[in-house]
């Protein structure tokens, strides 16, 4: 799989673009700069890889804005080794933003077809993480507890079965709303209590239930 000289630069660009519209981890921004988002989409929507878009992956999906990544990514505040469930692989770019930041990743997808696409191209791309074809809604509860997990999904209200798949000390970043904007929501768990902060206004594709 090809990442030119001319890709690397625009990702750079999109990367040193993205540091001036937000304050996000330079741990973060350097993972961005490492992974090839133009491997992670359709060819027919080449030109617009490196562009601060979402667009669509196929079965009515879309790959996240690369201001969301960097944006939920930062919030996440993920160290080498710890255990991530990722709700919603899509095409799987998220996944490797994870795997880039040293985490053990976990990533749970409910249509057949992504799951699949997203398992071929991270393996080819050499990396190692599970991936899950599941509802996301009830979490992977034979690997729970997690120390981070983040949904990349818009989930109509606080996901409390996930929440319970929480480590002591760990953290969920969610998307939360019904309508067509969500609250980028942190909640940290400390023992049975949950603090949530509010990280503003977002826009993802709705949190489903059941498989495809
Ligand atoms: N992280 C992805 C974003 C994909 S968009 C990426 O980097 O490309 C959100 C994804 O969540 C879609 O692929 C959608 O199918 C998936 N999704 C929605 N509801 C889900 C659920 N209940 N369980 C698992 N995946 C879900």
């Amino acid at each position: 799989m090809m990442d030119t000289i001319q890709q690397q630069g625009l990702r750079r660009r999109l990367v040193q673009q993205l540091a001036k519209k937000g304050s996000f981890d330079p741990i973060v921004l350097d993972a961005m700069i490492r992974v090839p988002r133009h491997l992670f989409i359709e060819q027919s929507f080449l030109r617009y890889a490196y562009k601060d878009m979402a667009f669509p992956i196929g079965a009515n999906q879309t790959i996240s804005q690369p201001f969301t990544v960097a944006a939920q990514t930062s919030l996440l505040d993920i160290a080498p080794k710890m255990k991530v469930l990722e709700i919603g692989t899509g095409s799987g770019y998220q996944s490797a933003i994870l795997c880039e930041l040293g985490a053990e990743v976990y990533s749970v997808e409910r249509h057949l077809s992504l799951h699949e696409n997203a398992k071929q191209r991270l393996t080819e791309l050499g990396y190692k993480l599970r991936l899950y074809y599941s509802d996301g809604n009830i979490g992977i509860p034979t690997i729970a507890p997690f120390d981070r997990i983040i949904v990349t999904a818009a989930a109509p209200e606080v996901p409390n079965l996930l929440l319970n798949q929480l480590s002591d000390g760990g953290v969920m970043v969610v998307p939360v709303g019904a309508g067509a904007k969500q609250e980028m929501l942190k909640i940290r768990r400390i023992g049975s209590e949950f603090k949530i902060d509010n990280y503003g206004t977002f826009a993802f594709v709705p949190m489903l239930r059941g498989r495809e």
